[in-house]
């Protein structure tokens, strides 16, 4: 057994990644986690009638190569299923779909299908190409965009109004949790960066093929191969700091728990009141966090009597139903709980709608007739079937908005307390709240613990190496300055 351990509270992503890191190391983990469940955010669970459900539909990309690392050390790699071919569908139900040419070296490789998309007209290509090339040329990084929002720097990229909605909207309010003109730039461009321009395989899209509790069992285990339970329904309610060094931890029964460092890995919204009060206030460390703000998701689970949707997933244009996920194809592709469904013949899709303010005051009932509405749209299928379920799950807090300048209100790992770091998709990892940013966040935060031990380790994963032109008009930027 090591002799020296670690609490992890929380056991959402951020706070499975150190822990699974930390035990690899060698190190005795203890999780803590408040809720009946792990996976945080990214999870699932049962519905009183037997079903499980996800808290909402959750994908990655190529490009999120700490969460690919993450699912491989979990054992949960083989459960995600990538797709190179992206489905669109616009309002008179027209199909469009997106991949990677094999030939065409980044960032030209989307070109052929790109020219061929039915639902963007000449001037908007013509427009989207000037831009994405201007963040190519600029090896991802265009000059004066740090304090602009998205729709800024469209506009000054003179955008045709068809470009900006039936492009960049459909691609990053979904990606980003925002709308554009509350959405910084610089993150806004950076998703084309990673997913699109800098390598052929950035934009591939990971879509699990099972409900998301049943990826972290993998997790379970390795925090137990070094002795640490993995405790749930188990809340930390304070956390003790001395003379600057953390000093342990009070559970919600009462009782203590101590180890030799501690990874805080909760949202944003609940780190303050942990720790002594001092640290929430003006010109603390973490004075910030009370700066960041929040944007909702909706999600709309339908159960149809019949197959309506033969594709496995589709991105709307013109609609404010984002994506529809054919989750009983992708269940049966693992030969899961769809496979049930699929025999009984029947047909359950997952609709998301990212920054979903305008629906945080509708009633259940209004927003699934608006998703029946825009689904006879583009599925006439359902026009005819029975919907023999529903189910809305709004997350009011869904992740946070990456407003322009937000990174200034974002902590790093290490705040200032000896042998006490920070994880969560908020802190500052360069990255969105997303999946990568939170197990980001979680390596960096294990990096931190370990040198604090003398025994630096590395956990974070490079990016996907740039191809092609990206490569060298990124390397000639670079080496400019
Ligand atoms: C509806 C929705 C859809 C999303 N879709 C995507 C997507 O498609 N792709 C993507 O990459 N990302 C998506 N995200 C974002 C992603 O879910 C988050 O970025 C990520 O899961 C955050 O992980 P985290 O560990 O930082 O935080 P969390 O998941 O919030 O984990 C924090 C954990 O801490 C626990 N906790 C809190 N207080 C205490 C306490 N006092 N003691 C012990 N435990 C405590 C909580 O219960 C929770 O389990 C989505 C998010 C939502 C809400």
């Amino acid at each position: 057994m090591s002799s020296q351990s670690v609490l992890v509270i929380g056991g959402g992503l951020a706070g499975l990644a150190s822990a699974v890191a930390l035990a690899e190391a060698g190190i005795e983990v203890r999780l803590f986690e408040k809720r009946p469940h792990l996976g945080g955010r990214a999870t699932s669970y049962t519905l009183p009638d037997g079903n499980e459900v996800d808290n909402c539909q959750h994908v990655t990309l190529g490009c999120c190569t700490n969460l690919a690392d993450f699912y491989q050390r979990a054992g949960a790699a083989g459960k995600i299923r990538f797709y190179d071919r992206l489905y669109f569908v616009d309002r008179q139900g027209r199909r469009s779909t997106i991949e990677a040419s094999s030939w065409l070296p980044p960032p030209f490789h989307m070109t052929p299908s790109f020219l061929a998309f039915g639902a963007l007209g000449l001037a908007d290509k013509n427009a989207i190409a000037r831009a994405l090339l201007a963040i190519a040329w600029a090896g991802g990084k265009p000059p004066n965009i740090e304090s602009i929002s998205m729709r800024d720097w469209l506009i000054r990229m003179k955008q045709t109004k068809g470009a900006i909605e039936r492009f960049w909207r459909l691609v990053l309010v979904s990606a980003l949790d925002e709308e554009l003109e509350r959405m910084g730039a610089c993150y806004g461009i950076d998703v084309f960066w990673k997913a699109f321009l800098g390598s052929r395989g950035g934009y591939r899209l990971g879509i699990p093929s099972v409900p998301l509790g049943e990826l972290y069992e993998g997790c379970r285990k390795a925090v137990a191969s070094r002795g640490g339970p993995v405790r749930l329904r188990c809340g930390i309610r304070e956390i003790r700091v001395s003379d600057g060094r953390f000093a342990g931890a009070v559970l919600d029964d009462d009782s203590e728990v101590s180890a030799d460092a501690c990874v805080v890995a909760v949202p944003h919204s609940a780190v303050l009141g942990l720790l002594p009060k001092e640290f929430g206030e003006q010109g603390s460390a973490l004075e910030g966090l009370r700066h960041i703000k929040t944007s909702p998701i909706t999600g709309v689970h339908l159960w149809f009597d019949r197959t309506v949707m033969k594709e496995p997933f589709l991105a709307l244009l013109d609609h404010t139903t984002q994506w529809v996920f054919n989750k009983t194809l992708l269940y049966a592709q693992a030969g899961g709980a769809g496979a049930k469904e699929m025999r009984s013949g029947g047909q359950y899709l997952q609709l998301v709608i990212s920054a979903s303010y305008e629906l945080v005051q509708r009633s259940r009932q209004e927003i699934i007739d608006l998703c029946l509405r825009e689904l006879a749209d583009i599925l006439p299928g359902t026009r005819d079937a029975h919907l023999g379920k529903a189910t809305v799950i709004k997350e009011i807090n869904a992740t946070f908005s990456p407003e322009p300048g937000i990174d200034r209100w974002r902590p790093g790992q290490d705040f200032g307390v000896k042998n006490l770091f920070l994880a969560g998709d908020w802190t500052r990892t360069g990255w969105p709240a997303t999946m990568e940013g939170a197990v980001r966040s979680g390596y960096l935060a294990a990096e931190a613990a370990m040198a604090g031990f003398g025994r630096p380790r590395k956990f974070l994963q490079p990016d996907l190496p740039l191809e092609g032109l990206s490569r060298l008009w990124a390397t000639r930027k670079n080496v400019a300055g």
